[in-house]
């Protein structure tokens, strides 16, 4: 059995950058990548998110409303990325990171190709796919 995390915004759910990141923004997402589509039955599904906690049961219904199976949801309560601070994807990949190592994930898919290279190079055993 293998674990595969996902990222979620761009990843698993399409993303679009120019939303207002309300209720309705992540409920009227469509799906990008389903795992069911990129695993194998027997795969642990780890679904690793920056999203703010308070959108837990939005992000739950919205995974169920999408038929999309997965074993663990985490949502880490990062700050929304910024165009004036470009450091925002080292903490991003440092947060998934450890979440990476814990849940001793096997393969990583990621949209962002900062996070995927920091990703990449610090974890040796974890393959991570760019989206
Ligand atoms: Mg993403």
């Amino acid at each position: 059995m293998r674990t595969i995390g996902f990222d979620l915004d761009g990843t698993i759910a399409d993303l679009d950058v120019a939303g207002k990141f309300d209720l309705h923004y992540w409920l009227s997402r469509k799906v990008n990548i389903n795992p069911k589509d990129v695993t194998d039955d027997n795969d642990r599904i780890v679904i690793i998110s920056a999203r703010p906690k308070k959108w837990l049961k939005a992000t739950e219904s919205w995974l169920r409303m999408k038929n999309i199976r997965y074993d663990k949801l985490i949502l880490l309560d990062l700050p929304i990325p910024s165009h004036t601070d470009l450091s925002w994807f080292k903490q991003h990949a440092l947060a998934k990171m450890d979440v990476i190592v814990k849940e001793k994930v096997d393969v990583y898919y990621e949209d962002i190709p900062q996070i995927a290279r920091i990703i990449d190079a610090v974890l040796p055993f974890t393959k991570v796919v760019r989206v």
